[in-house]
């Protein structure tokens, strides 16, 4: 049925880069020859799934939705893709992204844009863009993403979905194609919270192939998600996330969503995190300073695109023509400006300083907790916008993480729900909620009590 949806409407949203339909057909038969004979089925056996491109699928094309891995076929599995295969999940297909996941709005995939199934004309969010609207235009029922300062959350928001992004180190980045390797984490994209916990179950956890995963017990997503409780928390609206250059129905969501809790026995303080001002312009030096040096690693000798192999250049500038044709022009502005924050006399001022503001922004946030349970704000400041209207502004572009990087520097746990829509444009807004490393339940007791 799924397929069958996705034969139907992805021409129009263009979720998916490529769908398995081989793959998932066969999944869907063993689970089945499984469930004939008797055998013990894994805790998500037959349920279909949109797997995000920048997860390594043994067998099946990871572009990263970029053209420099243009027909590479990974031989190997993801921890992540892996444990869906022994959860017996069905894996649709990849899913379309901003280029190795730098971006809003999937405008930067080399294979077009990614289209909001709430309306056509609007951006579906990024970078995981293509994840978000497969559940959105119920082409699938679950989808992973990942997240290094919104990507995860951002989507989810602008789409009307549920979106996770688990404490750093909490899901294994084996085989997630490196973006900003101290920020990426993997998580679970749904409809519903309670479904999002269940595949976060099913994906988190100890991977010794992961030199940062954490070596503790995951927490009991699925039991907070059943609870849905919220009566005697505390939680703190942060006040640096609730003031001017929001959209005027955000904010009204927003307030109406506190509200809410409070009427379910939550109580409410506000949260001063001054740090958080600086979390964008830190947050645009590290990423783009550990891009450069993980995308180092694109020299056209040992994946995907090369160009200019013609047995009379060099090495040197075979890499060089590969680069130039292989990456994209918000790829190369990255690697630019963190090659440029990297260099020496300039690595002080820089990403030195940078560094320096997260950890301020880590003690806002240990300040925080220690008076409160989570933590709430927007998810996004404003609605999906309409294709093409930032695509050339990218610090305009670049706001649409402003209430979701913070976690990413600090490494604890976000999510985001979708609490209805914004009157003036008709279209989702997000209530985001954070909560402190490996406290990844207390996301799900409060998404499930709001939605
Ligand atoms: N939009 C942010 C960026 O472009 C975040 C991306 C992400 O989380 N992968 O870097």
């Amino acid at each position: 049925a799924h397929l069958d949806r996705i034969a139907k409407v992805d021409e129009k949203v263009h979720a998916f880069l490529h769908v398995d339909t081989e793959g998932a057909l066969a999944k869907a038969a063993e689970v089945d020859a499984k469930r004939a004979r008797g055998e013990q089925l894994g805790p998500l056996a037959g349920v279909p799934l949109a797997l995000k491109d920048v997860f390594t699928t043994k067998g099946v094309p990871t572009t990263c939705g970029s053209k420099m891995l243009q027909g590479w076929v990974p031989p190997y599995d993801a921890t992540v893709t892996r444990r869906l295969r022994e959860a017996d999940v069905v894996i649709l297909g990849k899913t379309n992204m901003d280029e190795f996941a730098m971006g809003s709005s999937t405008e930067n995939s080399a294979y077009g844009v990614t289209h909001n199934p709430w309306d056509l004309s609007r951006i579906p969010g990024g970078s995981g863009g293509g994840s978000s609207a497969s559940l959105a235009a119920f082409e699938a029922p679950l989808a992973i993403g990942t997240d290094t300062g919104g990507s995860i959350r951002q989507p989810a928001s602008v789409t009307g979905t549920v979106g996770v992004k688990p404490t750093y180190g909490g899901v294994s980045r084996y085989g997630l194609v490196a973006f900003s390797s101290s920020l990426d984490q993997g998580g679970p994209c749904a409809r519903t919270v309670l479904d999002a916990a269940l595949l976060h179950a099913a994906i988190a956890g100890h991977d010794p192939m992961d030199s940062t995963s954490i070596d503790l017990p995951v927490p009991d997503v699925v039991g907070a998600a059943k609870l849905a409780d919220v009566k005697g928390m505390r939680i703190g609206v942060v006040k640096q996330f609730d003031g001017d250059g929001y959209q005027d129905g955000v904010r009204q969501r927003f307030h109406e969503s506190v509200d809410l809790l409070r009427e379910l026995g939550a109580t409410i303080v506000e949260v001063d995190c001054p740090s958080f001002d600086y979390a964008l312009p830190a947050y645009y030096l590290i990423a783009p300073s550990e891009c450069s040096s993980n995308l180092a690693r694109f020299d056209a000798m040992r994946y995907g695109l090369r160009v200019g192999d013609d047995g009379v250049n060099g090495v040197e500038e075979v890499t060089s023509l590969s680069r130039e044709a292989g990456f994209g022009p918000e790829v190369k502005r990255r690697i630019m400006l963190g090659t440029y924050a990297l260099s020496s006399g300039y690595y002080d001022a820089y990403y030195g300083s940078a560094q320096q503001v997260r950890t301020l922004i880590m003690r806002d946030f240990d300040r925080a907790f220690a008076d409160v349970d989570v933590l709430v704000s927007p998810t996004t400041p404003t609605t999906a916008f309409k294709i093409g209207e930032r695509a050339d502004d990218p610090m305009a572009m670049y706001l649409a993480d402003l209430c979701t990087i913070p976690s990413n520097m600090a490494g604890n746990a976000g999510m985001s729900i979708p609490v209805g829509l914004a009157p003036e444009d008709g279209l989702p807004v997000g209530l985001q909620i954070i909560a402190p490393a490996m406290a990844d339940d207390r996301l799900y007791r409060v998404g499930s009590a709001v939605e």
